[in-house]
């Protein structure tokens, strides 16, 4: 987490001008990034990121330069350089470039789209959030261990026969970290909550055609593969790890999603870090279906400028059905297009 003040970041303010017009204001800024402001006295607090008692405060220079700490996870020996922007990282959990959007959006900084907005309200629902999984912790260490430990065993083969059989590329098979289970008989992806830790494993039978999860009570997840940068114009979202490899086999930005509706929030936190302008929720009949992936739309109306619900054209009946025949980039997008843009529907107004 370092930067220059010459940092290069494409049509944004430098963070020259970040800094000047955030001096004096840390505070709020980093309220709004999710620290509860009683935490701010800069007296010993639990730490709102890893929870442990007593172990984290602000310093006395917080209003001025946003600093805090934390013993455990936010000092010099985890971070270089704790300042305002590195402390909304860590308490965002984002990466700079989208820590330094949602100051410009709440300096209203020329120089972002208008209409790019990283949601404040949001950060609410994520401190109930991180508390829930912290009081479930830890299964998170072990599935991750077993995910690695697929992932070994998924040799040269195994991946080319997965990719045939799926008629997906190899690649986007492994930017979602694919692995074999020998004892499953399955091919396995990595699920990750919010935080991204790996909370689950989705299985996939190619024989018996079966897809089913592990990971006890933290089955829902996202599917996010490796490399993918903030921030995204359009970002596709799809329904489990088969349609995700299958956008991102075109070569579209994409993240799959468990396809429950408990991955709301989830999904609202990865956006938040993303940063996408619009989101694109590609949709089965089966599945979560248009209704599921509507209330999924409604749940994210906040995190991007627009959103479009695309369900596969005529003949196909699911989306990795139509992404893998002979559709190219230019085609999906096409259709996207012709989408028109998904309205939140209003509240009160009965369900269709
Ligand atoms: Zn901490």
């Amino acid at each position: 987490m370092t930067y220059s003040e010459e940092t290069p970041l494409p049509s944004l303010p430098s963070v020259a001008s970040l800094l000047s017009a955030t001096h004096g204001k840390w505070r709020d800024a980093l309220i709004d990034g999710g620290i509860p402001a009683p935490k701010l006295d800069g007296e010993r607090h639990s730490c709102p990121r890893c929870g442990g008692w007593n172990r984290f405060y602000a310093l006395p220079d917080v209003d001025q330069h946003g600093r805090v700490h934390c013993d455990r996870c936010f000092n010099a020996a985890t971070v270089v350089g704790v300042d305002g922007i590195t402390s909304l990282q860590w308490v965002m959990g984002a990466d700079f470039g989208s820590a330094c959007i949602s100051l410009s959006n709440r300096y209203d900084l020329p120089g972002f789209p208008a209409n790019l907005r990283v949601p404040i309200a949001i950060t609410k629902t994520l401190q109930e959030y991180a508390a829930a999984l912290r009081a479930e912790d830890p299964p998170s260490t072990d599935i991750a261990q077993i995910s690695l430990d697929f992932q070994a065993a998924a040799t040269e083969e195994k991946l080319r026969e997965c990719s045939r059989c799926l008629n997906l590329q190899e690649p986007s098979l492994q930017r979602l970290e694919v692995g074999w289970s020998q004892s499953h008989e399955a091919f396995t992806f990595p699920m990750e909550d919010g935080w991204g830790r790996v909370s689950g494993l989705r299985l996939l039978s190619l024989k018996r055609g079966e897809t089913w999860s592990l990971g006890g009570a933290a089955t829902e997840g996202l599917f996010v593969p490796i490399g993918l940068v903030a921030p995204t114009s359009r970002l596709y979202i799809a329904e489990g790890p088969v349609a995700a490899a299958a956008c991102l086999s075109l070569g579209l930005p994409c993240i799959g999603s468990s396809g429950r509706l408990q991955c709301e929030t989830l999904l609202q936190y990865k956006l938040m870090t993303l940063c996408p302008m619009e989101c694109v929720f590609m949709t089965d009949q089966t599945g979560m279906g248009i209704g599921g992936g509507r209330e999924l739309a409604d749940s994210i109306a906040n995190c991007s400028r627009s959103i479009r619900l695309v369900v596969p054209p005529k003949p196909y009946s699911t989306i990795s059905e139509w992404l893998t025949s002979s559709s190219t980039r230019a085609d999906v997008e096409e259709q996207v297009e012709a989408c028109t843009v998904y309205s939140r529907r209003e509240s009160g107004s009965s369900a269709s």
